[in-house]
């Protein structure tokens, strides 16, 4: 990994994303809700993405929304719509298989069904790219040229925090090179006496009160003098979404804590910061941020 060294100044805006699923896609609950069962479940998302665009109207406010292959093919209007309001698509994969359960061929498979996807429905170039559940491991050393080689520009796949299901827990926080160019993105966390603490959203950002996220998020920006990575899901705005039966205590607890206030709080957090999509910071990283060697 290339480090690149540290702005002068920090710009004042920070970067807005969503990963956009469903609500039985998610990690928490793989082994209730296996791929073959998703066409069973009443899909929520699309009402969801409809209140989220509607949300970021309201607060004048573009974003990435990192959109799974297995939605914009269903709703292929739901991408025209997030594409006609201005915001950044990009992909988040096909079928929302954490990367360390898939084998290379696979991966590539996926990345590139997924970007050809986007690309055909929106008329538009994708250049991101996130993990799924920010399964990007090193026991998978050939992601970072399978992004490349499948034409994407960045990633915003490591959420460098002590995690059972994230993978780069020692990774830099802040934006760096892999050895081949790839551009990668980390989200936003904060470092307290040698601890990484993650505040970046989803959900840390239901669980912590607002306050205390919001300070971490200032924190973390000028401790780390970048611009914060902030993201979140449209079922973490979907109080009513249908309860999925078997799941442990631990999954349920992080998949359902506080969905009732998500909302609410992220209207405050648009006031509270100015955002943009992932895509401005990419020439903030090349300008502001020169490599190290
Ligand atoms: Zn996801």
């Amino acid at each position: 990994m290339k480090p690149l060294n540290l702005p002068r100044k920090i710009p004042d805006f920070s970067a807005l994303s969503f990963d956009i699923e469903d609500f039985f896609q998610v990690a928490a609950f793989e082994n209730q809700c296996p791929v073959e069962s998703w066409p069973r479940y009443e899909c929520r998302v699309e009402a969801n993405v409809e209140k989220l665009l509607e949300l970021l109207e309201g607060h004048s406010t573009q974003a990435t929304f990192f959109t799974l292959g297995w939605i914009a093919e269903r709703y292929p209007q739901l991408v025209k719509r997030i594409v006609d309001s201005g915001h950044e698509l990009a992909s988040h994969g096909y079928n929302h298989q954490r990367i360390n359960l898939l084998n290379q061929q696979q991966f590539r498979d996926d990345i590139r069904s997924s970007k050809l996807l986007l690309e055909e429905l929106s008329g538009l170039r994708i250049d991101g790219y996130r993990a799924p559940s920010f399964s990007f491991t090193e026991q998978c050393p050939w992601i970072t040229e399978e992004l490349l080689e499948a034409g994407y520009l960045y990633s915003s796949s490591i959420n460098p925090v002590p995690h059972d299901l994230y993978g780069y827990a020692n990774a830099p926080r802040t934006p760096f090179l892999w050895p081949n160019g790839l551009l990668e993105l980390p989200v936003t966390t904060y470092e307290l006496l040698g601890k990484r603490i993650p505040c970046a959203g989803g959900g840390y950002f239901r669980l912590y009160p607002y306050l205390v996220f919001r300070h971490l998020m200032r924190k973390a920006i000028q401790q780390l003098q970048t611009p914060a990575i902030y993201y979140l899901h449209p079922w973490e705005l979907d109080p009513l979404q249908p309860r999925i039966k078997g799941a442990s205590l631990k999954s349920r607890f992080r998949h359902y804590i506080n969905l009732s206030k998500t909302e609410q709080r992220l209207r405050q957090l648009l006031r509270d910061f100015n955002w943009v999509p992932i895509r401005q910071l990419q020439p903030v990283s090349e300008t502001l941020y020169q490599r190290a060697d």
